[in-house]
């Protein structure tokens, strides 16, 4: 049998016709056709157990059986062989029948021929092997495949629609067998009546493809696409929770800055297009620091979570709140024209006054609100917020409650603003001077040393370090301003022809932001001014931020061999603890003390004790402010060492010295 022979096999219980046939086969050219003669079924088919064929020729007419039953019966056995039925009569019914049950072609025994038999053999081997390849095709693919007969029944499906037809039915899928027609048929009715593109089938996601053809026939494409939908969908519930984080503050899952920011510039936009008001709250817990330090911070955000519920509930519709950072918050709310205070304001308030519950414990921090109206206190965000923000501080410095901004507030802002911008100038440009006031000792009235003094003339008037100092420290300008006061002050003892001490101020915003110790120890090396000449004023507030972090400051100046003085001493709030944490050199005793000595005032009982102190501890006292002969007097006779004041000297552009200098 060679590689291009067609072998055949003929079933005729007719010895004479299956000799014709034979004989047809011969008669064929240029084709090689092995031709097998049986004249029963149960020969044929025990054959086809052991060979196999490309082609079956068969008697429609084999005495007990017909053609067709054998055809069947060669289905039953799996074999998918094309058969060609050999038939007398031409009959419609015969043909219909012989089609279902998968027979090939038909060939009429009155026009058996070569050409006849070879002609049709060809075609039934080209078209079976074409179905080969279609099977082939259907039974690998990965999608579902169902053709719909004209009746909407199934009339070919692959093992891949089977499986997903078990699926819907809830039964274990199992694609070596074919489903059942019912199964396959009610996957197609689902599909066809699901008006989405995705049809759910247990849990996977399918996406349909419904395609008719002619003849009413319909073809129906199933893809998994399970996979491609949980990936997208996980890639968007990422996408979601990035842009929750971005714009969600994690600790209250409030909105944060940034969202709030997008959100006053869309209502602020929508409000000016449909002429509404709008109202800007700036609100802030009065004692949430005071819980923070006395509780711990594991407590403290608690205490902030539960305050920005209780908020939030505070919050209707068409509201918003945020919050931007530690206690700070910020709402949002439409208003009519008539109300003068946004009740949302005065909801916000009750619940800060409300306070929280933790654990049975009950928190009350109290708080402040600032109101800004739109268009009324700003055009834009910023505006807005700033207004909202000034009149939150006039709310908190009176005691707390719901505060609308007003204009006046904002002049004082904007002269603020404008002396920061002149100030920043003038330290750029060194404009600030320093002046000297003299210190002395109190029994002899030696001179020991001067005090550094910032001044600032603007615009020909001077203005007072009691306005710029705060000022400063408020917008960090005391950094550079500090220096340079350190430096002129250590440049101008340098010349001094006595070697008094130069006294600097020091505030407790550098000891905080800058690196004080590296500062001082450059101005030192740069002027050539002695680091026992230098003395450095800090008030307890240094102490009190980051105790640490100004002790470690302190300390490293000190090692520097510069000395450390305690200012106002008395103004602060635990000033006798202060002394404790560390080693100062003198102690600068304030001056309401020192104004009050004459008449019989408990401060001179408060003056006596802190020299008596001093004189413990080993720390100079130092008074200051000293004005009149009496003071002078009250301070020998309790024994303080040094003195500063206007009766001494005032400040001067130039250390004044006596004519006769001590030692
Ligand atoms: P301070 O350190 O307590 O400075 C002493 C203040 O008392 C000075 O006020 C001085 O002019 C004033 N004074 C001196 N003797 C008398 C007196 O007999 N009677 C009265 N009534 N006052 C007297 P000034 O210069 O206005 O400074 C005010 C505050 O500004 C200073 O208080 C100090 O805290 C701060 N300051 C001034 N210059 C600087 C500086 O360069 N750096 C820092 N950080 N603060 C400075
Ligand atoms: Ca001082
Ligand atoms: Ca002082």
């Amino acid at each position: 049998m060679s590689e291009n022979e067609t072998r055949v096999l003929v079933l005729d219980d007719d010895h004479d016709d299956a000799f014709l046939i034979e004989e047809a086969f011969d008669e064929v050219c240029g084709r090689k056709y092995a031709v097998s003669v049986f004249h029963t079924p149960n020969e044929a088919l025990e054959v086809l157990k052991t060979q196999s064929f490309d082609a079956i020729l068969c008697d429609y007419r084999l005495g007990a059986i017909s053609g067709i039953d054998f055809l069947k019966a060669v289905r039953k056995m799996r074999i998918d062989t094309p058969v060609l039925l050999l038939t007398g009569m031409q009959s419609d019914a015969v043909d219909q029948e012989a089609l279902a049950a998968g027979a090939a072609d038909f060939i009429a025994k009155t026009e058996l021929s070569g050409i006849v038999v070879d002609r049709a053999v060809r075609y039934a081997v080209a078209n079976a092997a074409r179905e080969r390849l279609l099977r082939s095709v259907l039974d690998n693919a990965s999608a579902g495949v169902v053709l719909l007969a004209k009746d909407g029944e199934p009339a070919l499906w692959n093992p891949r629609y089977g499986v997903f037809a078990s699926m819907l039915a809830g039964v274990e899928p199992d694609p070596d067998v074919p489903t059942a027609r019912e199964l396959v048929s009610a996957l197609s009715r689902h599909t066809l009546n699901a008006d989405t593109k995705d049809i759910l089938v247990a849990d996977h996601t399918l996406e349909k493809t419904v395609t008719p053809l002619e003849r009413g026939e319909v073809l129906i494409l199933l893809h998994d696409v399970t996979e491609r939908v949980r990936a997208l969908q996980e890639r968007h519930e990422a996408q979601a929770r990035v842009t929750h984080m971005a714009f969600h503050d994690t600790l209250t899952g409030l909105p944060n800055r940034a969202a709030f920011n997008n959100r006053l510039d869309d209502d602020v936009h929508e409000a000016r297009r449909r002429h509404r008001l709008l109202a800007v709250l700036s609100i802030d817990l009065d004692s949430f620091k005071a819980i923070n330090d006395l509780y711990g911070h594991a407590v403290g955000d608690a205490v902030l979570s539960a305050t920005a519920r209780q908020l939030k509930e505070a919050v209707g519709e068409g509201e918003f709140i945020a919050r931007l950072g530690g206690d700070e918050f910020v709402a949002i709310a439409p208003i009519s024209e008539d109300v003068e205070v946004p009740p949302l304001a005065m909801r916000l308030g009750e619940a800060l006054e409300r306070g929280v519950d933790l654990d049975g414990r009950h928190f009350s921090c109290g708080g402040s609100v600032g109101v800004a109206i739109y268009p009324h206190h700003g055009a834009d965000r910023e505006q807005l917020l700033n207004c909202a923000d000034l009149a939150m501080y006039r709310s908190k410095r009176s005691g707390g409650g719901v505060c609308v901004f007003d204009s006046e507030m904002d002049n004082a802002v904007r002269e603020i603003r404008r002396l920061s911008e002149d100030l920043k100038l003038a330290i750029e440009h060194k404009d600030i001077r320093v002046h000297f006031q003299p210190q002395t000792t109190v029994d002899t009235r030696e001179l020991t040393g001067f005090e550094g003094l910032a001044r600032w003339t603007l615009r020909d008037a001077p203005v007072s370090p009691g306005q710029f100092i705060p000022l400063a420290e408020k917008n960090g300008l005391i950094v550079p301003l500090g220096e340079h006061v350190l430096r002129e002050a250590c440049m101008a003892a340098v010349e001094w022809p006595f070697p008094a001490k130069v006294a600097v101020n020091l505030s407790p915003v550098q000891i905080a932001r800058s690196d004080v110790a590296n500062c001082v120890h450059t101005i030192l090396l740069e002027t050539g001014l002695p680091a026992s000449r230098l003395e450095l004023e800090v008030t307890e507030t240094s102490l009190i931020e980051d105790r640490d972090r100004a002790l470690h400051v302190l300390r490293h100046v000190k090692d520097l061999g510069v000395s450390v003085a305690m200012d106002d001493f008395g103004t602060g709030y635990s000033s006798l603890a202060t002394l404790q944490a560390f080693p100062f050199d003198k102690i600068k005793l304030d001056r309401s003390f020192i104004a009050q000595v004459h008449e019989m005032h408990p401060s001179a009982a408060i003056v006596r004790a802190v020299v008596q102190l001093g004189l413990n501890l080993g720390m100079g006292v130092l008074a200051e402010g000293v004005e009149t002969e009496e003071q002078v007097d009250f301070l020998k006779s309790v024994g303080c060492q040094e003195m500063q004041g206007y009766l001494i000297g005032r400040p001067a552009p130039e250390a004044v010295f006596p004519e006769k200098t001590a030692r």
